[in-house]
């Protein structure tokens, strides 16, 4: 196999081999695509640059389009004015990993559509393949839902703590997305080969949805679209089966306007302390005979999951749902085909074992190694970033995707990883661009390419290439590498 230097190409392609002489042409060039079924995997794809023309194929659109994407990388590197001069080459490629998302926070920072097609479309560029889309949280809700007019007129709306006599919010503080925006975006990401995954955040980090309908909590409130960031205590009252027509309103809502087959439902940062003071939830422990506070989410995520399920979705949710899982009744039990966002620090990874143990699907995003890109990328107090931690470009390319110990039928589990960009403290669309690269760029590579392949040092050599394709797309990144 011979590398070239000239084909720096994000992610490292799997086999990539050099050819004689160059094919050039004048903007668009002929590509010819070919449908080839003995080309084992979806994603797989195979591109040839001849002086005589450029091929790609592929078992499926999706493989095609993914070889069109890396003739994109070149393109943008060897192309001048309307004229194109590409090197000749062969690569034959396929993805590490089936799930290779990005997820963005529209609930504390409200993105407008616009751009959200923007990081959509450089994901692609990047053979990402997820968008994770969180829609709903304390700071905000994000889309209408059947029945229930108030999570739009009240709980989309949040007021600037900074400019609290400011008769308009900014734009990234309040709004929502339309049936139309969203039917927009997730056929903008389909073309793109991009599944959307839709989040609302059950049944903590609800502020928003208490502060449209009180009678959802515990207190019965009142309470307020959160302008403080943190984990807050009023969350939807596990006692009160009228939760459960308002969240059978969401996920008939979601299921209408996703295609895809999964619904993340959150499951992250649920304190109990509200569930324990009121006595519809201690009834509710009592009828069902649970010792816990926490058993309480258990039985909600398994009522959840299984509502999901008569709609064909399949939940996904973050790994606090499995804290004290081992203590499961009848009632209790979680369902066997959830799939579990593992988030926490790497260095306390036991969920992420944990579910593995019970033979759950995993994706990867530990917060503090790689992943949670709100996080400094730079030690540099003066740097942006919304947390006090830092996690650098190395970190994201050397982000642990397999837990120590875990066997190979474990491994087989983890389905791959994301970068999160959390929105509290962004307040404009540069400062998250800023944020995500590039470090997303370091993460699509390790999720895509074979680990054996893997090279830091490689990349960041190719990553000098790269940037100026990231230049050309109108998109601010952090210049300053810190190991
Ligand atoms: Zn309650």
């Amino acid at each position: 196999m011979k590398k070239t230097e000239h084909i720096a190409l994000v992610p490292q392609p799997a086999r990539v081999e050099a050819g004689e002489g160059s094919y050039t042409c004048t903007l668009p060039p002929k590509v010819a695509e070919r449908i080839d079924p003995s080309i084992t995997g979806n994603e797989a794809y195979h591109l040839t640059v001849k002086p005589d023309g450029i091929t790609i194929s592929a078992s499926s659109d999706t493989g095609i389009f993914h070889g069109r994407q890396t003739l994109r990388q070149l393109l943008m590197t060897g192309t001048e004015g309307s004229q194109c001069l590409l090197p000749c080459v062969e690569i034959s490629d396929s993805p590490r990993f089936p799930w290779r998302g990005f997820m963005l926070d529209c609930s504390r920072h409200f993105y407008l559509p616009k751009f959200i097609k923007k990081m959509l479309d450089v994901c692609a560029l990047h053979h990402l393949n997820v968008f994770h889309w969180h829609l709903s949280d304390d700071q905000g809700w994000r889309f209408p839902v059947d029945g229930y007019p108030k999570l739009i007129e009240v709980g989309s709306k949040r007021v600037n703590p900074h400019y609290p006599n400011t008769a308009e919010p900014k734009h990234w503080e309040s709004g929502f997305y339309t049936e139309d925006d969203i039917r927009d975006i997730v056929a903008y990401a389909a073309e793109r080969h991009i599944l959307v995954i839709p989040e609302v955040d059950l049944p903590g980090h609800t502020s928003a949805a208490l502060a449209a309908y009180p009678e959802l909590g515990c207190t019965g409130g009142p309470y307020e679209v959160e302008i403080r960031y943190g984990v807050m205590d009023d969350i939807l009252c596990a006692g009160n089966d009228a939760i459960f027509d308002f969240i059978e309103a969401v996920f008939s809502t979601l299921a209408r306007l996703f295609p895809g087959p999964y619904v993340h439902i959150g499951g992250d940062e649920a304190p109990t302390t509200r569930w324990e003071a009121c006595p519809k939830c201690r009834a509710r422990m009592k009828a069902l005979g649970l010792s816990l506070p926490r058993q309480l989410q258990h039985w909600l995520t398994a009522r959840f999951a299984a509502m999901l399920a008569k709609h064909g979705k399949t939940a996904v949710c973050w790994d606090e749902v499995l804290e004290d899982s081992d203590k499961a009744t009848a009632d209790t039990a979680l369902p066997k085909n959830i799939t579990i966002m593992y988030w926490r620090s790497w260095l306390g990874a036991k969920p992420a074992l944990q579910a593995v143990e019970q033979g759950l699907p995993l994706v990867m995003t530990p917060c503090n190694h790689g992943s949670y890109l709100n996080f400094s990328q730079t030690h540099d107090p003066g740097d942006a970033g919304s947390h006090p931690e830092c996690s650098t470009l190395h970190d994201s390319y050397t982000i642990p995707l397999y837990y120590p110990g875990m066997t190979d039928e474990q491994k087989k589990l983890v389905r791959g990883g994301q970068g999160n960009l959390w929105g509290e403290l962004i307040n404009n669309d540069k400062n998250a661009e800023y944020l995500l690269f590039p470090r997303l760029c370091a993460l699509a590579e390790v999720l895509w390419t074979e680990e054996s392949l893997q090279n830091y040092d490689d990349f960041q050599k190719r990553l000098q290439t790269h940037l100026p394709r990231l230049d050309t797309l109108g998109v601010l990144y952090c210049r300053s590498v810190e190991e």
